[in-house]
């Protein structure tokens, strides 16, 4: 049967290495969503958002893809108890113009409980990958903040979830990577917080035991994260610089729904400006940043400390036609000092650099999610050029530090992850496929649900 549903290659996720063909549903109600879902013939689904996952959870080749920015609308919104209610299209960019900064009755303002690096995902997604801030220590992930879900499933209609009703289905969806139906709507709790400045104090640190020691002597900052300078060898190894925040009063006026960014990337060059030597001057000019005093405090609007990237429009396309690869994995603490050390070292030695590298902590509080990534431990996010092969073999590298530490990959940011990592990183994954909705599907599922397992324990032992 042919499809009557519009074809597109131009779906891409943030990575922009990863292309296919899609069949696209862009329905503007959940009727509308329920009667695309009827009519889908034999084509797999998956739900996209804003497309910023970096690798291919968001891609369904040759499958339909339902786009859900449609399902925009704000339902409720109690300003007593922080509770709302909206379609799972709504951004958080949507959020912050409509209910970020409202008072609550105790003089504070209601606040996002926990935000990625970027306000461009939609609460689908931010469900869908149970993502994760800089503030996880103290909040944890966003799952943990979710009181209830309407889930659109192929075999049972819209099911209404909450930790106590469907709670399996419930825990499946959150972090289920959208495999267990179309998340319709989201009930969040918004969190409490005195005001929406930030007191944001950044310290130079040496190494990464000097990582360790702002990030112990921090725990009771709201906010904390770091850069790292990739590049460093030897003695300097893990240096870079930590920043901590915490809110102040005020500054709830300056949240508003951004205009388009003052700087964007408008095409894709046809050679990345960023190479090795671009890469070389920007860390020495992080690494200097802070001058002789190798620390700075300062007082900035809390959604430019929580998103500096969204400042520049596009920037994905800097990388060029070949895109490039995320690189985002989590070490338990025991393991942890020694296992960033040896990715960093492996990475250095690999004459591949990263821009963008961040090194978090993240706190003890559980995921609610079967197959949610955030874990205790400390976790290393970079992005690498597509170069072809010597880029994947640096990762496969990785992979096996990772492996060897007990750790695991987010597959928010993976296109390639092999399916034993994935299977050993996320033990419930058993569990978890028994409640994947029959007509879901993704690249990334079919990646690692559908290997071999003979082959497996031969690609682990080789
Ligand atoms: C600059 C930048 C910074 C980031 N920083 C962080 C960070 O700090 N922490 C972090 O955790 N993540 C981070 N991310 C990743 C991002 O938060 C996640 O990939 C997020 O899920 C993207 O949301 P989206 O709406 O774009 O969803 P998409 O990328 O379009 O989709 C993501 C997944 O959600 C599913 N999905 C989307 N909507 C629905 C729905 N309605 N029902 C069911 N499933 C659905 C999709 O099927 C897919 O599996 C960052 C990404 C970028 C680009």
């Amino acid at each position: 049967m042919v499809s009557r549903f519009p074809e597109s290659e131009t779906h891409l996720s943030w990575g922009r290495v990863l292309r296919a063909r899609h069949r696209i549903a862009r329905p503007s109600s959940p009727e509308a969503a329920e009667e695309a879902l009827a009519r889908r013939g034999g084509l797999s689904v998956l739900a996209f958002g804003l497309g910023r996952s970096y690798g291919d959870s968001c891609l369904n080749p040759d499958g339909l893809l339902i786009e859900t920015r449609g399902l925009d609308r704000l339902l409720a919104f109690d300003p007593t108890r922080g509770i709302l209610r909206a379609e799972a299209g709504v951004s958080l960019a949507d959020l912050l113009a409509t209910v970020v900064g409202r008072p609550t009755p105790d003089g504070g303002v209601w606040c996002l409980p926990v935000s990625p690096g970027t306000r461009f995902v939609t609460l689908g997604g931010a469900v869908a990958n149970d993502v994760h801030g800089k503030n996880h220590g103290v909040a944890g992930s966003f799952g943990r903040h979710v009181r209830a879900l309407t889930l659109l499933r192929s075999d049972r209609g819209r099911v209404e979830c909450t930790p106590e009703h469907n709670g399996e289905l419930f825990r499946a969806t959150i972090g289920g990577l959208g495999l267990t139906g179309l998340i319709l709507e989201v009930t969040l709790q918004l969190e409490r917080v005195e005001g929406l400045l930030l007191e944001v104090e950044e310290i130079r640190f040496e190494d990464l035991e000097g990582f360790y020691r702002l990030a112990e002597e921090s725990a009771g900052w709201t906010y904390t994260v770091a850069w790292v300078d990739c590049l460093a060898r030897g003695r300097n190894l893990g240096r870079g610089i930590f920043s901590r925040a915490r809110h102040l009063p005020g500054g709830a006026e300056h949240v508003e729904r951004p205009g388009p960014p003052r700087l964007s990337v408008p095409v894709t060059p046809p050679l990345s400006p960023l190479g090795r030597a671009s890469l070389t001057a920007f860390n020495a000019l992080i690494w200097r940043r802070l001058g002789l005093a190798g620390r700075r405090v300062r007082t900035v609007p809390w959604h430019r400390f929580l998103y500096p990237l969204d400042s520049i429009g596009a920037w994905n396309r800097l990388y060029g036609p070949r895109g490039f690869w995320q690189y985002q994995c989590v070490v338990p603490p025991a393991e942890a000092p020694r296992a960033v050390a040896r990715l960093l070292e492996t990475i250095a030695h690999s004459g591949q650099g990263s821009f963008l590298a961040v090194l978090k902590t993240m706190g003890p509080l559980p995921s609610p999610g079967l197959l949610s990534f955030p874990m205790e431990g400390t976790t290393l996010a970079l992005d690498f050029p597509n170069r072809g092969s010597p880029t994947l073999e640096l990762l496969a590298r990785l992979d096996r530090i990772v492996l060897e530490a007990g750790g695991r990959l987010y597959p928010a940011k993976d296109g390639r992850m092999p399916a034993h990592l994935f299977r050993v990183g996320f033990p419930n994954w058993r569990a978890f496929a028994e409640l994947v909705d029959p007509a879901f599907s993704s690249a990334f599922w079919r990646r690692v649900d559908t290997a071999d397992e003979r082959a497996q324990v031969m690609e682990l032992a080789a």
